[in-house]
C-alpha cells in the first residue's frame, strides 16, 4: 500500500492509539494543535512542532530568507495561540544543503529573531546538520496556559456559533500570485505579504482562551474545509457553514475577479491563513464578540453553527449546495 492511499492522517491513525496508554494522567498527546503536559499546580505546558521542507512548504527563490525565518516560527506560534496559551520558548533544528551563503542564513535568523522579540520568546536550543539537497527547518514551541483551560478541538457543543478571527483566502491567493509572478499591483502585493508573513493570533488566542463561552478552538492551517472536519471529528458533531458570511478581503475579491479565480475556493480550501477557528456558546456569542472588539479592536466573524448530525454542510445565501463544496465551487465561477 502506498502512503498516498491513506494520506497523512491515515498514517498517523495507524500508530497514534498505541501511545495513548503511555500518557501520564491529564496529559494529552497526538491529535490537537499542541500536546499538553501538566506542569504545576496552576499551569500546564503545551508543545507543538512543525516542519518546513523546501519545495514542499516553500520555494527558496520565491520567499526571502527574512520572511522564511519569520514564517517558520509564525506557523508554530499559531498552534500555541490555538490552545489559548502564551509561548515561552522555541527550539530550531535546521538541515542545510551545500552551497547556501552564510548571509542567507543570517537573514533567516534575523526574521526568526524579529518575531521572537515581538513575543519576548527566547530560542532555547535546536540542532544543525547538513542536508543532501534541500533546506529543512523544524521548529518546536513550548507554551504555558492556566491549568485545565487549554482550548481543545474536541470541545464543540451542539448549537455553538462557528467563528474565525481573520480574513480567509488571502494567503492562498498570495501563493497563486507568487507562483505566477503576478506581483505588480497593490492587491497582489498585499496578498503576497499575507502569504509570506503570516501573523499568529497570539493575543486573540490568549483573550479567547480566558472566555468560558469559547468551547473548541484550532488554527486555520489547511483551510476551513479541512480544519473544520478536525473539530467535528474530535467533538463527534456536524456543522453548517454559510459561504456568504466568510470574511473575504477587498483585495482577495478584486484579485479573484482579475484572474478568474474562485474566492470561495481559496477561502475554504487554500489554507495558511493562520487565524483561529472557534466555536462559541450561541447565547453568549453577541456579548463575546462585542467584548472581543472592545479588547482587541477586531471582529469575530460568525460563519456557521454546530449541529448534531456529524456532517459538514455548506450553504450559499442559505441555499444548500447540492453535491457538497467542491461541486459548489463550479456553480460560483
Ligand atoms: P497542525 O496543523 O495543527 O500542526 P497537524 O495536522 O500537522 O497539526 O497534525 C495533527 C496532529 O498529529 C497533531 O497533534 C500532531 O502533533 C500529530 N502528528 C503529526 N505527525 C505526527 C507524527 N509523525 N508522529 C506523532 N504525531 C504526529
Ligand atoms: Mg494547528
Amino acid at each position: 500500500m502506498k502512503l498516498s492511499e491513506i494520506g497523512e492522517f491515515g498514517f498517523i491513525e495507524r500508530f497514534a492509539h498505541r501511545f495513548e496508554d503511555l500518557l501520564a494522567p491529564n496529559a494529552m498527546g497526538i491529535g490537537d494543535d499542541c500536546a499538553i503536559i501538566p506542569a504545576g499546580d496552576d499551569h500546564d505546558l503545551v508543545l507543538t512542532t512543525d516542519m518546513l521542507v523546501e519545495d514542499i512548504h516553500f520555494i527558496r527563490d520565491k520567499i526571502s530568507p527574512l520572511d522564511l525565518g519569520h514564517k517558520a516560527l509564525a506557523v508554530n506560534l499559531s498552534d500555541v495561540a490555538a490552545m489559548g496559551a502564551r509561548p515561552v520558548g522555541s527550539f530550531l533544528s535546521i538541515a542545510i544543503p551545500h552551497g547556501i551563503d552564510v548571509e542567507y542564513l543570517d537573514q533567516l535568523m534575523e526574521g526568526y529573531h524579529q518575531l521572537s522579540e515581538r513575543y519576548q520568546l527566547p530560542l532555547m536550543g535546536g540542532d544543525t546538520t547538513r542536508s543532501p539537497h534541500k533546506l529543512v527547518l523544524n521548529i518546536s514551541v513550548v507554551g504555558r496556559v492556566a491549568k485545565g483551560t487549554a482550548k481543545l478541538r474536541s470541545a464543540a457543543q451542539e448549537g455553538d456559533v462557528v467563528a474565525v478571527t481573520g480574513m480567509l483566502g488571502d494567503s492562498a491567493a498570495g501563493l497563486h500570485a507568487l507562483i505566477n509572478n503576478l506581483s505588480a499591483n497593490p492587491e497582489s502585493s498585499y496578498l503576497i505579504e499575507k502569504h509570506v508573513r503570516p501573523h499568529p493570533h497570539i493575543e486573540q488566542g490568549l483573550w479567547l482562551g480566558r472566555q468560558r463561552s469559547v468551547h473548541a478552538m484550532m488554527d486555520v492551517s489547511d483551510g476551513i474545509a479541512s480544519d473544520m472536519k478536525h473539530i467535528l471529528k474530535a467533538s463527534g458533531l456536524g456543522a453548517g457553514i454559510e459561504l456568504s458570511q466568510l470574511p473575504l478581503s477587498d483585495q482577495l475579491k478584486a484579485f479573484s475577479a482579475q484572474h478568474q479565480l474562485n474566492a470561495f475556493e481559496l477561502a475554504t480550501s487554500g489554507g495558511e491563513d493562520y487565524c483561529l477557528l472557534l466555536t462559541v456558546e450561541a447565547d453568549s456569542f453577541q456579548e463575546t464578540a462585542a467584548s472581543y472588539k472592545e479588547a482587541l479592536g477586531a471582529d469575530l466573524y460568525a460563519i456557521g453553527f454546530i449541529t448534531s448530525d456529524q456532517q459538514l454542510k455548506w450553504t450559499k445565501d442559505h441555499q444548500s449546495i447540492a453535491g457538497g463544496l467542491k461541486d459548489g465551487f463550479n456553480h460560483f465561477l
